[in-house]
């Protein structure tokens, strides 16, 4: 068997599922498994690493290889969580192979990704080959839903620990494909408020719930607009979308709140607060003065990745790409990834790892183990590419 197979069979059979805000229980949940799996994993390896506590049973680890003649230092980062199991049609945690795939919640998104980044650091750390480039693995908690990870990163002083840091590849499921660009997302509640009474008497109320339907039907316009404004040439236009509503008590009372959930995507160059202050701002001058509505603080927000300042990246993961199995395409997503916060934080940074998106967070997920292997090799070809 393969070493990046054993190592993915183990993740797998480790669940880390990440609740996403809903309230679920019980012993499945969380990264810490994955974390003490990697913790032992670097720790047989004999090299540094570090966990940083995140939140209750959920830590970031951390590892580098200790080279000092390094001509460059690389990230690479995966995340430890996995979507939850509902509905799944298969064991999610069996790890079980058929026709060189291997099954399970996490196979494709993103543990065959990790499995592939541990193989090539193990043999970055046992052969060290000459001229190779310092490899820091990071391994965060909570993508799936607010980045908790990657954005307590910041704490760690990367740039200042690692001076020579030239950049990050960041596993998701790409089909070995480099993703250089995608959208970012902010998510908001807006709150209309009115003054509760008895339905029986409603002229003495204000009710809240029809001051949101003003709003939403501005908003709706607003959505259209703002498709309109303009369009990346590989992303598409900016949007946004109201996924949720809930307001009022019960039927016989006039609601004094109601509230919905915003989803804005953004494309590169846009800024979340930007994005919020514009949009408020259009309600405010279309709706009554007397409405009363108000945003609450973004509860998710996601940078978009832009290509610009990775290009040098691109080309020499492309190369490794190439010398592996012979193409590779540069491609723009529209999901959010880790990527994206890290190239904020100066760090140029891409997107790369086996299994297809379209497999991820699926009934019966599953990766080929080939494109495993072949992450695995392209990873350690570019950490020897300097
Ligand atoms: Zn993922």
């Amino acid at each position: 068997m393969h070493e990046t197979t054993r190592l993915l069979r183990d993740l797998v059979a480790l669940p880390s599922i990440n609740p996403m805000g809903r309230p679920l229980s019980g012993p499945d949940l969380y990264e810490h498994r994955v974390t003490t799996y990697l913790e032992q994993f670097f720790r047989s390896l004999g090299v540094s690493y570090q966990r940083q506590p995140v939140a209750p049973l959920r830590d970031n680890i951390l590892a580098w290889t200790d080279t000092a003649e390094a001509p460059a230092t690389i990230l690479f980062e995966a995340h430890q969580d996995t979507v939850p199991t509902d509905n799944m049609t298969i064991d999610p945690f069996a790890a079980h192979i058929e026709n060189g795939r291997l099954y399970g919640r996490g196979a494709c998104d993103i543990k065959g990704g990790m499995a592939a980044m541990l193989v090539a650091f193990a043999r970055l750390v046992r052969d060290k080959p000459k001229g190779a480039a310092r490899v820091v693995m990071i391994y965060t908690v909570d993508e799936e839903f607010t980045f908790l990870g990657v954005q307590r990163l910041a704490q760690l002083g990367l740039r200042e620990r690692f001076p020579d840091l030239c950049g990050a590849v960041v596993a998701e499921p790409t089909q070995l494909h480099v993703v250089n660009s995608h959208k970012g997302a902010v998510r908001w509640d807006l709150t209309t408020t009115g003054r509760s009474c008895h339905s029986s008497r409603p002229e003495q109320g204000v009710n809240a719930i029809y001051r949101m339907a003003a709003v939403l039907l501005h908003l709706e316009r607003y959505a259209e607009e703002l498709r309109a404004s303009r369009s990346d040439p590989r992303l598409g236009p900016p949007t946004l979308s109201v996924g949720r509503i809930d307001g009022g008590a019960s039927v016989n009372t006039v609601p004094d709140r109601c509230r919905i959930e915003i989803d804005r995507r953004l494309l590169p160059g846009e800024q979340a607060s930007a994005a919020l202050e514009h949009l408020y701002n259009y309600l405010r001058q279309q709706v009554d003065p007397s409405l009363t509505f108000s945003f609450s603080a973004p509860w998710l927000s996601a940078p978009p990745l832009s290509a610009a300042g990775s290009e040098a990246l691109v080309a020499r993961l492309g190369a490794a790409i190439d010398s592996v199995i012979g193409s590779h395409q540069v491609e723009a997503v529209p999901y959010g990834t880790d990527a994206a916060p890290l190239a904020e934080a100066g760090i140029p940074a891409v997107v790369f790892g086996p299994g297809d998106i379209a497999r991820a967070h699926t009934c019966d997920e599953w990766v080929p183990l080939v494109e495993v292997e072949q992450a695995s090799e392209i990873l350690y070809r570019l950490a020897c590419s300097w």
